[in-house]
């Protein structure tokens, strides 16, 4: 992995991490534990598997949070707590400025060294190519959306999170939420060589974001409250949609040097693609695959979705909907 050398900018992050960075106080302080809610079932949570499984279940609870409202209950979400317009633009919280977490990111080794420091470059190449090819390709101007650490649990326009939700994008504060479990968690668990795997999760909910800027996630919702039986296949067509849109900024990132990938790279994303699929999931934390239920679809087709987004660079060849 070969990023630009443009310095890191932190201008759209905002930190809500409660006890400073690295080895934050809120950590480790028991909301992972439990199961999370998830259309009325309980998930394991099954912090410690091996490999990819934990980004995977990770990010699939993340973005469940996404379907519909998620669900009965939408893991995780109290929705009683809604708080719009959170998001301001004060000071970080995390006990180290704005100055401070930008030097610390564009120090030496830092992308290598810190989770935050590397989400952050992703995020800032997510920014370049679709700023310019968003409008190129839809007409569609592109913003960046916040980026926002937090440790614990915090207030979004989508509702209270807690720390064991993992990444996920909520349409209303135009912005991604990545907990410092998961950062941490990743960069015990897979280091340096599944960090393009930890690329593709924020270009997936970056994809979110474009589905906001392009309306379809609110045709979407709009869809599934006219046609409730229609919500899970709508919600797979949102997600695929969303890989799709990775796999396209994978490839436009690499061809214009914002992040150029080895082949192995690109596989570990798509091993990432497969790993979340509903399919997979299930068999992992029930033991039985249940298609009616799905809500992401499977490891063939997310992993498919991102590599025709990969292959192509077109955000067109994504129409997840059209079948
Ligand atoms: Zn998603």
């Amino acid at each position: 992995m070969d990023f630009d050398d443009r310095r890191v900018d932190v201008g759209g992050v905002q930190d809500r991490r409660g006890g400073g960075l690295r080895g934050g106080g809120l950590r480790g302080g028991g909301l992972r534990g439990g199961g999370l809610r998830r259309g009325g079932r309980g998930v394991p949570v099954a912090v410690g598997g091996g490999g990819l499984g934990v980004v995977g279940l990770l990010l699939v609870l993340a973005v469940n949070l996404l379907g519909g409202g998620g669900g009965a209950g939408g893991g995780g979400f109290d929705l009683s707590q809604v708080q719009p317009g959170v998001l301001g633009s004060g000071p970080l919280a995390g006990g180290e400025s704005t100055a401070e977490l930008e030097e610390r990111c564009n120090g030496e080794g830092a992308l290598e060294r810190y989770a935050d420091c590397f989400v952050i470059k992703v995020s800032n190449e997510v920014d370049e190519v679709w700023t310019e090819e968003l409008p190129a390709a839809t007409g569609v101007d592109y913003r960046p959306p916040s980026l926002v650490f937090f440790s614990g649990g915090t207030s979004t326009g989508c509702g209270g999170a807690s720390s064991e939700v993992g990444p996920f994008y909520c349409p209303p504060d135009e912005a991604i939420f990545l907990d410092l479990d998961f950062l941490d968690q990743l960069q015990a668990q897979f280091g340096a060589e599944g960090r393009y795997a930890t690329a593709y999760i924020v270009a997936h909910e970056a994809g979110h974001h474009l589905q906001t800027l392009l309306g379809t996630e609110r045709q979407v919702r709009a869809a599934q409250q006219a046609g409730p039986d229609r919500r899970n296949a709508l919600s797979v067509a949102l997600e695929l949609q969303a890989d799709c849109y990775a796999g396209v900024w994978g490839r436009q990132a690499d061809d214009r040097g914002n992040l150029s990938v080895t082949g192995a790279e690109v596989d570990q994303a798509l091993r990432a693609a497969a790993a979340v699929g509903d399919d997979r999931i299930q068999q992992r934390t029930q033991g039985r695959v249940d298609p009616e239920s799905w809500t992401h679809g499977s490891a063939e087709q997310r992993r498919s979705w991102y590599e025709r987004g990969f292959t192509t660079g077109d955000p067109a060849a994504c129409d997840t909907f059209a079948r």
